[in-house]
C-alpha cells in the first residue's frame, strides 16, 4: 500500500526535477523559498542551497513589488490559480521577466493558508518582442504618414491618427468603412483591376494614387506604397495602405509656377518695348503697301486708265492681303503679351525658331548680321509650353544681337541656329561669332540682375533658365571668352509626345 502511495509522488518529484520550468515553494505572507527545483539555476543564477530560505520580496522589480499580491494589471485570478507577469533580480543583477501559475495550499481543516506553489518560465523574450511591437505600433500611429490596414475583402480595418485626420473619417466608423469610400470611382477600378493585382503578385506596389477629394475637405492626399501581407500558406491576410497629405506639396507646386507664369510675363511685357520698333518696321511695310496700291489704283480710275472692274477687284485683294499681313502682326503681339498659363502642346521647334528669327530680322540686318540654320532634317515636334519656349529662344536671339555691339564691325557677323533631335532629348543651339564671354561673366551669366549693358536688366537669362527647367531641360553656355559663344537648349524625352 505504501509503495503504491510512494511510487506517483516519486514520479512527481523526477517529473519537477527536469522540468525546464521553475518550480518553487513559499511560505505565505513573506514568500520565502522552502523549496525550489534544479531549473531555478538556469532562470535565476542561484543554486538551490543559495536561495532557500530567503524571500522572494528581495529580488522583485521596485515597480512590480506588490503587484503579485495585489492583483494589479499583470495579475489574473481564474479557478483558484493565480498567473502574474512580473520582473525578479537574477543573480548577475539582471532583471527577467518571468510568467508565473501560483496556487495556495491551505489546511483541509482549518482552511488555513500553509503554503504557495509556484510554476514560474522565463518570458524575457516574449515580453521585448510585445514591447518591439507596441512601439512599431506606436511609431505607425504617430507617423504624419497616413496608414490604413484593409482585409481580403477591402474592408478598412485601421486607420492612423493621421489617416483619420486628413481623411476626415468618424473614429466610429472602421468597422463598416470599406475601401471604395475612399477613392473615386476610376481610382477604385485602377485600384482592383491593376493596382491590388500587382502587390499581390510582387508584394509590394508603388506609385500614386489620389484618395477621393470629397471626403479631405481642403486636404490633398494620395497613396504611394501598398503591402499585401500573406500568412504561411500563402494566403493573403491585409493590405497595409500608406499614402501622404500633399496640401503643401502641392501648394509649393503652385506658387513655383505661378512665381514662374509671373516671371515670364514680365519678360515678356519687359521684351514688348524692343519688340515694338521692329513691329513698327514690320507693320511698315505692309501698310506702305496698302498705300502704294490704293493711291496707284486711284490714280489710274481718276485718269481713266483703268477701265474694267477685274483691275479693281485685283488691286482691292491686294490691298486686303496686305492688311491682313498687318493685322497678323497685331495679333502676334497681343499673343505675346497675353498672361497664358502654363500650356503643353506639340508644336515644331524649326517652325518656331525660324519665325522668332523673321521676328528679329530687321534688328539683325541693322546690324548687318545674318542667320544660319542647321535645322534637324525630321522636323521634331516637340510637346512644351509654346509661349515660353519661344520666349527663350528670343532672348537668345537678342543676347546674339546685342553681343555684335562693337565687335567685328569689319568681319561677317553670324548667328547660327540649330536644332537637333536624338533618342534622349532635343538639343536648341544659338551660337554667335561675336567677342564671347569671359571666365568672370560666364560664372554670373544666370544670376539674376546680372548684366554688362547699360540698358540691360539681367532677368533674361535667369527667366529663360527657369522656363527650361520647369521643362525638366537645362540651359548653359559655352564660350572660349574670344570667338563668340554658344547658348545651349536640351530638353528630355519627355518633351517629344508620345
Ligand atoms: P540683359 O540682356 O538684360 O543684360 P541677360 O540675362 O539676357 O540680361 O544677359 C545677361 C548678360 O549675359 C548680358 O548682359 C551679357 O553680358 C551676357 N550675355 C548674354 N548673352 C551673351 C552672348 N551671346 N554673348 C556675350 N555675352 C552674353
Amino acid at each position: 500500500m505504501q509503495t503504491n502511495d510512494y511510487q506517483p509522488l516519486d514520479r512527481y518529484r523526477q517529473l519537477a526535477e527536469k522540468s525546464p520550468d521553475f518550480i518553487s515553494r513559499h511560505t505565505p505572507g513573506d514568500l520565502v523559498f522552502i523549496d525550489v527545483n534544479p531549473a531555478v539555476e538556469k532562470i535565476l543564477g542561484y543554486r538551490s542551497d543559495e536561495i532557500i530560505g530567503r524571500s522572494a520580496n528581495e529580488l522583485f522589480h521596485p515597480k512590480d513589488v506588490g503587484s503579485w499580491k495585489n492583483g494589479t494589471s499583470n495579475v489574473t485570478y481564474s479557478e483558484g490559480v493565480y498567473t502574474s507577469t512580473y520582473r525578479l533580480r537574477h543573480k548577475n543583477g539582471d532583471y527577467i521577466w518571468l510568467e508565473t501559475t501560483s496556487r495556495t495550499i491551505r489546511d483541509p481543516l482549518t482552511g488555513e493558508l500553509e503554503e504557495i506553489i509556484c510554476v514560474s518560465r522565463d518570458v524575457s523574450e516574449r515580453i521585448q518582442a510585445d514591447r518591439t511591437l507596441a512601439r512599431l505600433a506606436q511609431v505607425v500611429e504617430a507617423t504624419s504618414d497616413l496608414v490604413l490596414f484593409c482585409n481580403a475583402n477591402y474592408q478598412v480595418e485601421y486607420l492612423n491618427e493621421a489617416a483619420i485626420r486628413t481623411l476626415n473619417i468618424d473614429k466610429g466608423r472602421f468597422p463598416t468603412l470599406h475601401l471604395d469610400e475612399l477613392f473615386s470611382r476610376d481610382n477604385n477600378s485602377r485600384l482592383l483591376q491593376e493596382i491590388f493585382p500587382q502587390a499581390l503578385e510582387t508584394g509590394e506596389w508603388r506609385g500614386e494614387l489620389p484618395l477621393e477629394p470629397g471626403s479631405i475637405e481642403d486636404r490633398i492626399a494620395s497613396v504611394h506604397q501598398i503591402i499585401a501581407h500573406r500568412n504561411e500558406e500563402q494566403e493573403l491576410r491585409y493590405f497595409s495602405i500608406i499614402g501622404r497629405d500633399i496640401t503643401e506639396q502641392r501648394r509649393a507646386e503652385a506658387e513655383a509656377l505661378q512665381y514662374q507664369l509671373n516671371m515670364a510675363h514680365i519678360s515678356r511685357l519687359m521684351s514688348l518695348g524692343e519688340m515694338a520698333s521692329g513691329l513698327a518696321h514690320e507693320i511698315n511695310q505692309p501698310l506702305g503697301a496698302i498705300l502704294n496700291y490704293s493711291r496707284g489704283t486711284l490714280r489710274r480710275i481718276q485718269e481713266g486708265t483703268i477701265k474694267d472692274f477685274d483691275k479693281v477687284c485685283e488691286s482691292l485683294q491686294l490691298i486686303s492681303r496686305q492688311a491682313i499681313r498687318a493685322a497678323d502682326i497685331i495679333k502676334r503681339l497681343r499673343g505675346f503679351v497675353k498672361k497664358t498659363e502654363y500650356q503643353r502642346m506639340d508644336f515644331s521647334i524649326n517652325e518656331t525658331c525660324q519665325e522668332i528669327a523673321q521676328f528679329m530680322g530687321q534688328e539683325a540686318r541693322n546690324e548687318g548680321i545674318r542667320f544660319e540654320f542647321q535645322l534637324d532634317p525630321t522636323q521634331p515636334i516637340i510637346y512644351a509650353d509654346k509661349v515660353q519656349i519661344e520666349q527663350v529662344i528670343l532672348n537668345l536671339l537678342r543676347n546674339a544681337i546685342e553681343a555684335f555691339d562693337g565687335s567685328r564691325d569689319n568681319g561677317e557677323k553670324t548667328i547660327t541656329i540649330t536644332t537637333r533631335m536624338d533618342a534622349e532629348q532635343l538639343l536648341v543651339e544659338v551660337e554667335d561669332n561675336a567677342s564671347g564671354i569671359t571666365a568672370d561673366q560666364m560664372a554670373n551669366l544666370f544670376e539674376p540682375y546680372f548684366t554688362s549693358k547699360s540698358a540691360g536688366l539681367g532677368m533674361g537669362l535667369s527667366i529663360s533658365r527657369t522656363i527650361i527647367e520647369a521643362h525638366r531641360g537645362k540651359l548653359w553656355a559655352e564660350s572660349d571668352g574670344r570667338n563668340g559663344s554658344t547658348f545651349k537648349i536640351s530638353l528630355p524625352k519627355e518633351t517629344q509626345h508620345p
